[in-house]
Parts: structure tokens; C-alpha cells; sequence
């Protein structure tokens, strides 16, 4: 079933496109990864064949403990994995030092956050406009950068408050308006709607498609059904394979590239 495009309560300003349409702008191909273990290992990702192209909007599901995180986690570059090949935007991303990692993902991606986050002593806009620091953008530039994007959010008239003065959906505005400020290609986001009540968790998602709409990339872990239902392709996790990839709302089984086999 495809589902209408909704538009939220801000204008999302498409953005001079982020490069070629590519296959596969992430790529993994027989990942492996596993915890050290007293007395052994965990085995958690038990060979991932997965590839997601510039622009989809995609659900990881799964239960509890099913590797869902981990696999963002390497998605991300926060974590490394021990087997497998794992291409971003057709760059090789094994053995990456820590610096390397740290400058793609500044360059690349953004991240949402179930708990958001946010420093607490810092504004929304302080808030925002962080990653500018870490990227050495001037003050005045990161200030009025993250005040645009505020606005985008509709949240241009609590750019003073602080995370404690701001509701949970709130918080989460913020949080994806920090993943979006230094123009990531890809919003990696787990469990985004965890901590949200029903309501509050769909108006975040029609956030995250808006984001979508602009040609990013979003992949959301997630454990609730409605939630993966707003996304165009789920993945299902189970003991660290994944046992079904397809459009959502449909079961197919995944092929042996990992791609999505129905059209
Ligand atoms: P999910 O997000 O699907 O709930 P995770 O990827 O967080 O699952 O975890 C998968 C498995 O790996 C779980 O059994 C979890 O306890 C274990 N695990 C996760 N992170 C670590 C870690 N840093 N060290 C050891 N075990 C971990
Ligand atoms: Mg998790």
C-alpha cells in the first residue's frame, strides 16, 4: 500500500539535491558483529545482506534484543563489526579509524534518539546549533542556521528554552532539527517515538517524512507497528537476521542482495 505524502505543519524547502539518485548508498553485505562475553562471545548480527538507496524511508523492526540498535549502531559508524563489507555512498567503511568514522558521520549522517539527547544547560537553539561548532562553522552563522531550522520545525518561538521547559514532542523537534543541521544525507533515528504518547509519535513521524520528502534518507528502528506502517520499506530482524524485507505493511521475503524483491 503506498501512502499519501501528507504535509506537516511547516514547509519543508526542498534543498538543492544532495548529489546523483544512487543504488545502494548504503550497502552491507554479510555483517557480522558480536559482544565480548565472560567466558565467550555473543553473536548479534549473524550475517546482514542489506542495501538502502538515497531517499528511502525505511523501518527496522524487531523484538527486544533482536540486534535492531546494533545495526544502526554500524549503520552509523558508531560501532564497528567484525565481518562482512559495509560500502556508504560507495566508499569502503571497514577499519575505519575513529577519525575517519567521526568526519563521516559529520559529514553524512544524523542521529534522533528515543531519550533526545539534549544537553540540558543548553537551549534549543545552543542546542542546534552544536554540531556547527564541532564543524568550526562561525558563531553568528551557527546561530542564525539553527534558528531557520528551528523555524522549518515550528519551534522558531522556543529557541530560548531550555529541554526541560519543552514537551516530549517538543524535545524531539529539537533533536531532529540538531540531526538536520549540518545537512546529513542519511537520519539514522532508534526508536524516535519511544518515549512519545500515540499522538505526539505520529506528528514526529509526519517530521521525519517531511525530512524524507526533502531526499534524505531515514531509517528508524522501531518495535511498534503503526509506526513502521508510515515508513515505504520494513526490515524485520530476528536473532540478528533479517527474516523479512519489503514494502511496509506487506511480508516479503528478502532476496539473497538484500534488496527489496516486490515493486
Ligand atoms: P535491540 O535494539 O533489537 O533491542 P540490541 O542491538 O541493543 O537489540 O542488542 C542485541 C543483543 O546484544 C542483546 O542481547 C543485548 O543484550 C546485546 N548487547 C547490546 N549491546 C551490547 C554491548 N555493548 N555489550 C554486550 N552486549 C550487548
Ligand atoms: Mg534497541
Amino acid at each position: 500500500m503506498k501512502k499519501a505524502r501528507t504535509r506537516g505543519p511547516f514547509s519543508w524547502s526542498l534543498r538543492p539535491l544532495v548529489g546523483p539518485y544512487l543504488r545502494g548508498m548504503l550497502a552491507l553485505r554479510g555483517i557480522e558483529k558480536a559482544y565480548p562475553l565472560a567466558g565467550g562471545t555473543l553473536p548479534v548480527l549473524k550475517g546482514i545482506d542489506l542495501s538502502i538507496e538515497q531517499g528511502e524511508m525505511v523501518a527496522i523492526m524487531g523484538s527486544s534484543g533482536s540486534g535492531k540498535s546494533t545495526l544502526l549502531n554500524v549503520l552509523g559508524l558508531l560501532d564497528g563489526f567484525d565481518a562482512g563489507g559495509y560500502d556508504l555512498d560507495g566508499v569502503d567503511m571497514s577499519g575505519l579509524s575513529e577519525k575517519q568514522a567521526a568526519r563521516y558521520r559529520s559529514q553524512f549522517l544524523g542521529f534522533v534518539f528515543q531519550s533526545f539527547n539534549l544537553i540540558a544547560f543548553k537551549t534549543a537553539v545552543e542546542n542546534v546549533a552544536l554540531p556547527l561548532f564541532y564543524q568550526k562553522v562561525a558563531r553568528r552563522e551557527r546561530q542564525k542556521r539553527a534558528v531557520e531550522m528551528l523555524a522549518k520545525m515550528g519551534m522558531d518561538d522556543r529557541a530560548d528554552h531550555l529541554p526541560s521547559e519543552l514537551s516530549g514532542g517538543q524535545k524531539q523537534r529539537v533533536a531532529i532539527a540538531r540531526a538536520l543541521i549540518t545537512e546529513p544525507r542519511v537520519i539514522l533515528a532508534d526508536e524516535p517515538t519511544g518515549a512519545l504518547d500515540s499522538t505526539t509519535s505520529h506528528e514526529v513521524m509526519d517530521v521525519l517524512r517531511e525530512v524524507n520528502a526533502s531526499g534524505i534518507t531515514v531509517i528508524i528502528v522501531t518495535h511498534e507497528a503503526d509506526i513502521a506502517a508510515k515508513c515505504d520499506r520494513t526490515i524485520r530482524l530476528h536473532d540478528g537476521v533479517i527474516i523479512e524485507d519489503g514494502r511496509s505493511g506487506e511480508v516479503v521475503e528478502p532476496t539473497a542482495n538484500g534488496a527489496v524483491s516486490s515493486d
